[in-house]
């Protein structure tokens, strides 16, 4: 992935996609201090450009770290990178790191890096095939406690239990993983939201305890505003037996339709076919302009 065309914003530069390197030794490789997004152009516009931004700073905060940039540098630089990239529809990845000037848990000194990519990646699937739902396993790690780490942080360190996760359910075939919480309720997915319907209204579990997606929000808003009741609560893992649909949200997954999680069967159905379209019509820039 890092040999190839392009041009990634780095430290207020533009440097050729390859030239985009940083030093062995960074605190953000060793230690984990690190915070990056995951979001969307549509049509050349950025979807929530300003909320991914101030997210990334506050991300940062959680880690104890500043991002050397305010909410509106960082809006002003995507739009750049986008633009350089030449893409209409592109993935945008921005990420903040601690540097290398001192190794050790300690690095209060060190210099704070960001770089800005942007790329191609389509949608999952087409909608049909979306329709038919993806398989998720169940994955053995819970997500952490609130008291174990800064849940609300989109911190690389975060991810290292993610990626264990989704690569053993790959390896047994499924699509990507269900994780529970600590109390052993149902959270979310290793990089998206999950959402459950039973009689026609909404139930998705409480956001204080794993990252409260920009999608999820998004979703919740369509839904209310199509008149569907959304609660969010606590969810044992047990009822998922009396949910008819369930989907999953993010950036990169938008609203994917979810089959089967481990035991549990779902049918996608209409109220889910209704706010994928409806998310998709929302992210249009000229949705948003009207
Ligand atoms: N949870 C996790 C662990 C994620 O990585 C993501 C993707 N950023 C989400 C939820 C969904 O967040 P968003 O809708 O803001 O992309």
């Amino acid at each position: 992935f890092d040999e190839r065309e392009g041009t990634i914003w780095f430290d207020g530069a533009m440097v050729p996609w390859r030239d985009a390197k940083i030093h062995v030794l960074s605190h953000g490789l060793h230690y984990g201090s690190s915070v990056f997004e995951g979001e969307r152009a549509y049509g050349g516009v950025i979807f929530k450009s300003l909320a991914h931004a101030e997210r990334l700073r506050r991300s940062a905060e959680l880690l104890d770290f500043a991002v050397p940039y305010s909410a509106a540098e960082i809006v002003a630089a995507k739009e750049a990178v986008l633009k350089v990239s030449g893409l209409q529809d592109a993935y945008l990845r921005p990420v903040a790191w601690r540097g290398s000037e001192m190794m050790g848990v300690s690095a209060q000194g060190n210099t704070i890096h960001l770089a800005i990519a942007a790329w191609e990646w389509p949608s999952y699937f087409d909608a049909a095939t979306k329709m038919k739902g993806i398989r998720l396993d169940i994955a053995d790690y819970r997500r952490p406690d609130p008291r174990t780490a800064p849940c609300a942080s989109k911190a690389a360190g975060l991810y290292m239990i993610c990626t264990i996760s989704k690569h053993r359910a790959e390896n047994k075939g499924y699509a990507d993983a269900l994780m529970l919480d600590f109390e052993d309720n149902v959270a979310e997915c290793t990089g998206a939201n999950v959402f459950f319907i039973r009689d026609g209204a909404i139930h998705t579990p409480t956001a204080d305890r794993f990252l409260n997606g920009i999608t999820r929000q998004t979703v919740m808003d369509l839904a209310r505003r199509r008149g569907i009741a959304v609660t969010e609560r606590r969810i044992r893992p047990e009822e998922m037996a009396d949910f008819s649909e369930c989907f999953i949200t993010g950036s990169a997954a938008e609203v994917t339709p979810v089959a089967e999680i481990g035991p549990y069967r779902f049918v996608p159905g209409a109220i889910t076919q209704t706010l994928m379209d409806d998310y998709l019509a929302e992210v249009q820039p000229q949705a948003r302009a009207a």
